[in-house]
């Protein structure tokens, strides 16, 4: 396995190769990670991962200067599951002069996580765009974790007509049900021992629409009412078409209620589908 640094680096590398799967990171690998690149296995000998906290994603307020770098450990995650190179650009490299040029997101940008994250969506955007340019691959692996990410990322591509398909993988969870994410390792031990409950209330609309509830409304609000008292200062819960990301109506058959709630500091978001047969 290889670890490049550079633009340059990747690109002579990238020359003779064939088929390239790519799985795009900020780093502090977890078993979310890892699921993505065992599903890349499944479809290239060639895997690129990259890591590389963007500082152009985070908020004035948020954990950029704190977020977790891991290289030594992540590389040593990454030697035995067949990934052919790390790729790691120095700032430098990726921002070579001040950005002025952004890629504009779909309007729900502005909508679910985008409202407490002006901006997030297009930060993720431009360096996503950025690292599909120098890493050039055929296929690329994003969590449904990210729901709304993997949304935008999607409408990109086919929008801008981009040669990359994209695969959504399924969220890799912890044996209490909390998502994996590299934001946990901020929680205090009471915390994490809390922090299950922001997929439990998910679980109890799923159920609740399963066994044919239809008011949307008044579900969210007693599961968001029910987190609050927990002690959580939940940000939303929305329930939406699972495709178009619309505000779910009574005839929609795939929904996805979407979650992202403080606990203490941290806030950690959620979701979970839902096929309403009729
Ligand atoms: P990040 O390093 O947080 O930017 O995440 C890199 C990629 O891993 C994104 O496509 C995430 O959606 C994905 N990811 C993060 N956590 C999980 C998880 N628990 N299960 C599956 N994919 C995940």
């Amino acid at each position: 396995m290889l670890l490049l640094n550079t633009i340059k680096d990747i690109t002579s590398w990238r020359k003779d190769k064939g088929q390239i799967a790519f799985i795009p990171t900020m780093g502090n690998l977890h078993d979310g990670h890892l699921q993505l690149i065992r599903e890349a296995q499944k479809t290239c000998n060639q895997i690129v991962v990259s890591i590389f906290v963007n500082p152009i994603q985070f908020g004035e307020n948020e954990d950029f200067s704190t977020y977790p770098r891991t290289l030594d450990e992540d590389a040593k995650k990454l030697a035995n599951l067949g990934v052919s190179a790390i790729f790691a650009p120095h700032i430098n490299d990726m921002y070579p002069r001040p950005q002025t040029l952004f890629i504009t997101p779909a309007p729900i940008e502005h909508e679910l996580c985008g409202k407490t994250r002006p901006g997030h969506f297009k930060g993720v955007l431009t360096v996503v765009n950025k690292l599909f340019n120098m890493v050039k691959p055929d296929i690329a692996y994003f969590g449904k974790k990210d729901y709304q990410q993997l949304f935008i990322i999607k409408d990109m591509v086919a929008q801008l007509n981009m040669p990359i398909e994209i695969i959504g993988v399924e969220t890799q969870r912890a044996e209490d049900g909390l998502a994996l994410s590299s934001r946990n390792g901020y929680l205090s031990k009471e915390e994490r021992t809390q922090a299950p409950q922001l997929q439990q209330a998910l679980k109890y609309i799923k159920q609740a629409v399963k066994q044919g509830n239809k008011e949307y409304d008044h579900l969210v609000t007693t599961a968001i009412q029910q987190l609050n008292s927990q002690g959580w200062q939940v940000d939303y819960i929305e329930i939406r078409n699972a495709n178009t990301l619309l505000t779910a109506t009574m005839q929609d058959t795939k929904l996805v209620v979407l979650a992202a709630a403080y606990l203490g500091k941290t806030r950690l978001i959620d979701n979970i589908e839902i096929n309403v047969a009729h």
